[in-house]
């Protein structure tokens, strides 16, 4: 007779007899009659053992403890009145249990399974009893679905799944390689790539049309709450496209994913460029389940009485000032809560935050008295505010209203709770600039390879890129960009990065070489598997879509990496440990 699993049991199998097998989730002693929850990868199964049916079977269940592996054999029968369980698959049914094999022991938990705050370190030293919850099971469940649903969703677009080396060179998305030491080499090294971008890059040379990979990435940065030293990627690259049909195979991509994990989305998202979401929204991922937009008043401020405002408003093309309004902000907020609000944008380098109220009789606050009656009915046209609304006002460097401006946006959305639960709001962001320049240093915004929409320029900075992000509830899901296929504009690329020629031959040697060769017009995109997990589960951190992830620090607590090695290991890739960097 086969075993069967929990969740397959049920009002069909009364009188019959079956075999199932589980760990135990809570076993009750009702004084002569003991209950055991017995649950598999899926689902929870009652077992009674009744001294009455079978000593033997119940002699044993004594000895029964939380988590012991068991196989059950016995009698499905119905539940009595009044005793069903609604919120089983399994829940009208139980079995009078006849014979009972305890398969394996379990220590006690080391900590309580179905407790979520219990502290990470100790669940991600023991992740396989975290794996055992329901709740990991379904997340898994589910994340195996999405990659399936990946996979045949690309397939059935022509793409080819397409394996690129892990061992490599560097290819650089902006963050530190991780180093693999070369034995036969001694003294050279490998690298973990940050991304497939360029091996896929010379698959389109190599004239495969159409690519994927479920590729996993390494990055050696700082971690955030959303980020993991490797993370998967649906990598994507295809060749004689332009940026809407990348942007048609992405939709379709995630639109079919999403309902193969049973959600339901638009089949195409709405869009927004670079600077409308920065300008708008204070934020290159502005989450659109809520609006809150800023506006413009940098004009109106210039001819305020305020020295601060009006000397800011004399550069608009450096500065800003924003003004953020807030529906019946002033009914909602007590005085002390909004001077508390400064406060907040501080923290991100405001010097200050101003602030009106709309009252009965007008316009009040304490920048009121710098302006003329007319600016103050154009501030409130301008924002359109009606009775009861309040609205704040960042003001200064563009880049710095934008971000802490773009914050206070959001913390405001979380304190009012006005973030709609369970709803999916994408967003394209397009038209990203090509570069930055960050202490007086020029850095490509999303990677070299790039392709800009003109090379005309009198601001470095004004140049954009054919370049997309899809943005999802706030998160960054993914991005992409159609790629320079030109080798003379690879290399005039990379001149304005600083990297002089010799250096481009050392390092990207093999890419300009390969496009010399009659490199196809090409693009492509990629998302975040991770993340994606984490959005449509709900998930709080992207460690609970991770089978076995390392913690903030970048360690695994469950396997102790990284450790020290052999001495001889060390001597056999030519390596010696100058000093030891101090574990935090
Ligand atoms: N390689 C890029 C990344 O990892 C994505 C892309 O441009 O396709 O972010």
């Amino acid at each position: 007779m086969r075993t069967h699993y929990c969740a397959e049991v049920n009002e069909e199998h009364i009188g019959q007899v079956v075999t199932v097998a589980g760990w135990v989730s809570s076993r009750r002693d009702h004084g002569g009659l003991i209950f055991i929850d017995l649950r598999d990868k899926d689902e929870v199964i009652q077992l009674v053992c009744d001294p009455a049916d079978n000593v033997e079977a119940h002699k044993i269940a004594e000895d029964v403890r939380d988590q012991y592996v068991l196989v059950a054999t016995g009698t499905m029968r119905a539940r009595g009145e009044g005793l069903e369980n609604p919120k089983l698959k399994t829940g009208k049914v139980e079995m009078v249990v006849d014979k009972l094999v305890i398969e394996n022991r379990s220590k006690p938990m080391p900590f309580d399974l179905n407790d979520e705050k219990v502290n990470e370190e100790i669940k991600l030293k023991y992740r396989y009893l975290e794996l055992r919850t329901q709740k990991s099971y379904d997340i898994f469940k589910l994340r195996s679905k999405a990659t399936i649903a990946t996979r045949n969703a690309l397939d059935e677009l022509d793409f080819l799944e397409v394996e690129t080396p892990i061992i490599t060179k560097s290819t650089p998305e902006g963050a530190r390689d991780y180093l693999v030491p070369s034995r036969v080499h001694g003294g050279e090294f490998y690298a973990l790539p940050q991304s497939p971008q360029l091996f896929k890059q010379l698959l389109m040379v190599g004239g495969f049309d159409r690519y994927f990979q479920i590729a996993k990435c390494f990055r050696d940065e700082d971690l955030r709450a959303d980020r993991q030293p490797e993370f998967t990627q649906i990598d994507v690259e295809m060749s004689f496209c332009d940026q809407e049909d990348v942007i048609k195979v992405a939709e379709k991509l995630i639109s079919n994913v999403f309902s193969a994990c049973g959600f339901d989305i638009p089949t195409t998202f709405n869009r927004m460029t670079y600077s409308e979401a920065m300008e708008n929204y204070g934020s290159d991922k502005p989450d659109m389940r809520y609006d809150l937009a800023m506006v413009d008043v940098i004009d109106i401020f210039e001819r305020c009485d305020n020295e601060i405002f009006s000397s800011i408003a004399k550069s608009p093309k450096k500065n800003r000032i924003k003004a953020l309004k807030v529906p019946k902000g002033d009914e909602i907020f007590s005085k002390r809560q909004m001077k508390g609000f400064e406060e907040y944008v501080r923290k991100f380098g405001a010097s200050g935050l101003g602030y009106f109220q709309m009252k009965e009789d007008g316009l009040k606050g304490p920048l009121a008295k710098f302006f003329t009656e007319e600016d103050i009915q154009a501030i409130v046209d301008r924002c359109e505010l009606e009775v009861g609304d309040a609205v704040f006002f960042g003001a200064g460097d563009k880049k710095l209203v934008w971000d802490y401006m773009g914050r206070f946006r959001i913390y405001l959305a979380e304190i009012m709770d006005i973030i709609p639960k369970d709803t999916f709001e994408f967003l394209w962001v397009m038209d990203f600039p090509m570069f930055e320049v960050e202490d007086g240093r020029v850095k490509a915004l999303h990677h070299p390879f790039t392709q800009p929409k003109s090379l005309d320029y009198e601001d470095i900075e004004e140049i954009e890129s054919i370049a997309y992000d899809i943005v999802l509830n706030g998160t960054e899901l993914g991005g992409g960009s159609i790629r320079i296929h030109k080798e003379e504009m690879q290399a005039e690329i990379f001149k304005l990065l600083g990297i002089d020629e010799e250096e481009a031959q050392e390092k990207f040697g093999f890419l300009l070489d390969a496009l010399k060769f009659g490199a196809p017009p090409h693009g492509g995109f990629a998302l975040g598997l991770d993340r994606l997990i984490m959005l449509m589960t709900g998930s709080s951190s992207i460690r609970e879509v991770i089978a076995f992830p390392k913690t903030q620090k970048a360690q695994c607590l469950l396997t102790q990496a990284p450790s020290p090695v052999d001495a001889e290991q060390l001597k056999d890739l030519s390596l010696r440990i100058r000093q030891q960097t101090p574990t935090a």
